[in-house]
Order: structure tokens, then sequence, then C-alpha cells
């Protein structure tokens, strides 16, 4: 392919995109095509000769398309928002497109420096304590990771590697236990997992989160057990209902404990963009580590998971190693080791789109919007007593048909058969529930009306006859 051609192929790329949006509400939300759809569509091995690039977008269009789940459709309900924006899909084009990679800040100034200032931007708009950002006098400091799993995992490393170090004992590493609530995201077990270290999934009060005495006692009893305790994670915005852990409660046990305190703020980080929500992080001074998805409800294209460390010698002690490259960086901080990858890649040109063109007011009024609409379902689900709200927050909904399990089963079945909205289920106090989630930002009341006309559909015509 030419230059010329890649001009062409590009354009035609991105008026591909444009119509797909505008059309987007056309399409039902869930693919009808069965398991294996694709085999019969496609060559069993590569083309000997290559092909034109409008073949290729053709094929898209027949071949792809109808396989997709659309998770930027207005009528998709499901998991959590996964950004996208036109600023955060021109970024992705473009950093891209200009190939940069970085290591140290040699291999990259442009790529090391904005990541640098954008890690200080996100967190002085989410209203961080000062101690976290790279501009700051001490060791605190901020950069982008793969995804908040692998933020998770790191944190718990540093809160492993810390602990070690701290000990005299040599058989620490067989004693060490971390803890999280029940209620966490699976990817924190994970994280124990691939750590070596068991991870505690501790009960919840009544509103989903985790409280201090319930993580004082859980601690006490292991240090009896000759246990180690090393690393907490809370959650602010659990994956099922977007309940908040009380940081404060927690944070002031780790403190008093020594323990790493991971925050997972995967989605609802967001959120402290708007300061009238800055409250449900009271206690983020504790944290000695803390991560959110501006890929999830920040308007930046995946991936993108920004992590800031209060210490990071912490993150460069578990995760630095010595290697045979002749010349230490002359830039500080460097980086490239509070992460696991070798190299990265310029995401931080996707952020810079998204809050140059969106500001300050924009990110707010999107997220401020979410939330209005997710208020406005749970409102036609509360006037109607068929139903019941079980717990609600953000832009999230969780609710269910009154009665048994069944019910709601039924409903969701039914509802994804139909495939007009996605919706997913939950186990939520033993019980089974449906979120509903504003992810789309084109997402508008008249939506809401057809995903709730959908549910009231699907339960008048195939719960109801089951009820009876
Ligand atoms: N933590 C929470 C609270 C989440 O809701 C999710 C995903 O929805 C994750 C972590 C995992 O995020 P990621 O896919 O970026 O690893």
């Amino acid at each position: 392919m030419d230059i010329e051609e890649f001009r062409e192929f590009g354009k035609a790329s991105v008026d591909y995109i444009a119509s797909y949006f505008e059309n987007i509400r056309k399409i039902d939300v869930i693919s009808k095509v069965e398991p294996g759809y694709l085999k019969n569509e496609l060559p069993e091995t590569v083309p000997l000769r290559g092909e034109s690039w409008h073949k290729v977008l053709e094929d898209v269009d027949k071949v792809i398309l109808p396989g997709l789940t659309h998770w930027h459709s207005p009528h998709f309900h499901a998991f959590f928002p996964t950004a996208n924006s036109f600023p955060g899909v021109v970024g992705e084009l473009l950093l891209s497109g200009l190939g940069s990679l970085s290591k140290d800040w040699e291999t990259n100034p442009a790529c090391i420096e904005l990541e640098i200032r954008m890690m200080d931007w996100l967190g002085k708009m989410l209203g961080l304590p000062e101690e976290f950002l790279n501009e700051s006098d001490g060791p605190g400091g901020g950069v982008i990771q793969n995804a908040a799993s692998e933020a998770t995992f790191l944190g718990l490393l540093c809160g492993k590697q810390r602990t070690i170090a701290s000990q005299s004992e040599d058989q620490v590493s067989s004693k060490l236990v971390a803890y999280t609530s029940k209620e966490s995201n699976s990817s924190v077990e994970k994280a124990g997992l691939l750590a070596s270290v068991p991870m505690r999934l501790l009960p919840t009060d009544q509103n989903g989160s985790l409280r201090g005495r319930t993580l004082q006692a859980a601690i006490k009893k292991d240090k009896e057990a000759g246990l180690v305790p090393c690393c907490v994670v809370a959650t602010l915005g659990t994956t099922g209902t977007c309940a908040f852990d009380n940081l404060e409660e927690i944070g002031t046990v780790c403190h008093e404990e020594g323990v790493w305190l991971h925050v997972d703020a995967a989605y609802a980080g967001a959120v402290f963009a708007c300061p009238e929500y800055r409250h449900l992080m009271k206690g983020v001074q504790f944290a000695d580590s803390f991560n959110f998805n501006p890929h999830k409800w920040m308007l930046v294209n995946s991936d993108c998971s920004a992590m800031w460390f209060k210490d990071t010698r912490n993150a460069e002690a578990a995760l630095r190693v010595k290697t045979n490259l002749p010349n230490p960086s002359v830039f500080e901080p460097d980086i490239q080791h509070w992460q696991i990858p070798d190299s990265r890649r310029f995401r931080a040109l996707k952020i810079w789109f998204v809050l140059r063109i969106y500001g300050v007011e924009g990110v707010q009024k999107h997220i401020r919007r979410q939330i209005a609409l997710a208020r406005f379902f749970q409102q036609l689900v509360e006037v109607d007593d068929r139903f019941e709200v079980c717990a609600s927050s953000m832009g999230l909904v969780c609710f269910r048909v009154k009665g048994e399990d069944v019910f709601t089963r039924v409903l969701l079945d039914g509802v994804s058969k139909r495939g007009k909205i996605f919706l997913t289920p939950y186990f939520y106090r033993e019980q089974l529930v449906v979120r509903f989630v504003i992810c789309s930002r084109f997402t508008e009341r008249g939506d809401i009306l057809f995903a709730w006309r959908e549910i009231v559909r699907v339960l008048e015509e195939q719960v109801f006859p089951c009820k009876i």
C-alpha cells in the first residue's frame, strides 16, 4: 500500500466509523449470529496475493459488523461503560499512526513528558492529594497502565515487597495475606493468585461496603494465627452494585497496621471530577496506590488505566531490574519502572485530546448527565410495583421482578433473546438482580424509555404467563 492509498483507506475508514455512529441506534445491540458463524465466511489460510483495501473494508461491513456486540449503542446497558469519544478515537488513530513507543525519556521525550503531565492533570481533576502527583516535591507519582486488573496486581506486589522488606524473618513470603471485600471485582482475587498471596474476601455491610471493623477483626485473627497482612484492596464503585467501601475506616486500619492500601476505583473514579461526589473518597490520603480507568467512564478509548503511587520508590523496589543497557536515563522520574511491560504506547496523547477538547466542564457534564439518566430509569422502576430497586449508585440501577428469582431470570433471558437492549445479571444479597447501566454517551431519555418499554413488554409477554 502506498501513501496515497493509505490516505484514501484512512479517510474511508473514518467515514465508515462516522456512519456507524450515525446509524447505531437503528442496529440491534446484541448480534444474532450463531457460534462459529465466522468460520464459513473466511478462508482457512492467508491469501496468497494481497487484496485491495476496498474489499477488506467491504468485508468489515459484510462479515464483521453482523457479529459485533455494539458496546457504544445507546441500548447497551451491561457491565460498565467502555469509553468512546471522537477525540478519543482520533487520539488512538494518531498514537497508532505516529507509532511512538517509549521506554525511558531518551527513547521518546514527548511520550514520557506528556504522560507525566497528563497524570497530573487527571489527579488534579479528581482532587487527589497533592502527594500523589508527579509534580509534587515528594516521591509520589502516576503512570498509565493497561487495565485496572494490572494496577491492582501492581498494588499488591508493592504491598508484598514492602512487607517483606520490613520483616527480619526469612520465611515471611509464605505467611503473607491480603484482604478485599466479597463485592470486589474478580480481578482482585486474580491478583492474589498471580502474586501468590491468599486474598481474603470479607463480608460487607447492608450497603455492599467493606467496613473498618470487619477488616480489623480479620487482620487480628490472621495475626494471631501467625500470618502477616500485607495489602488491602478497597473498591470505590464495586462492579455489582457500585458500592463504595468505607475508605476512611479502612484507611485508618491500614495506617495503624502498616498495611499497603490499594484503591480500585476503576469505573467510579471518574465521578470525582465532580466535586459534589468527593466525599465518597474521604480517607484517600491513607491510600498507597490509587487507580481508575479513564477508559471506562472518562471518554478515553481503551486502553487507558491511570495509577498513582504515594511513594514510587515502592514500585521501583518491587519492579525495577538491572538491565545491561549502558546509560541510565538522565530524566526523572523514570516512569518505565512503575509498570510491567518493557515499553509503553503513547496513550497520553488520547488523554490530552479528550481533556483539551472536552475540558473539565465537558467531562463533568458527561458524568452528571449519565447519572441523571440512571435516576430517570430508577424512577420508572420505582413507580411500577411489579419491580423492586435493590441498589442504585452513579450510572447503575439494580432491580428485580418481585418474587422468586426465576421471574427475573425469565426476564433477563427474554430480553437477551430479543437483542434490543443488553442487560447483565448479578447476585446481590443472595438474590438475582438485573444491572442496568448507562454506558453509551449517545444514550438519551428516549433510549431509557425504549429500554423500559422493552423490559415491560418481556415482563408481560414472558414473565407473567410463567407466573400464573
Ligand atoms: N475493578 C472494578 C471495580 C471493575 O468494575 C472492573 C471492571 O469492570 C475492573 C476492576 C477490571 O477492569 P479492567 O478491565 O480495566 O482490568
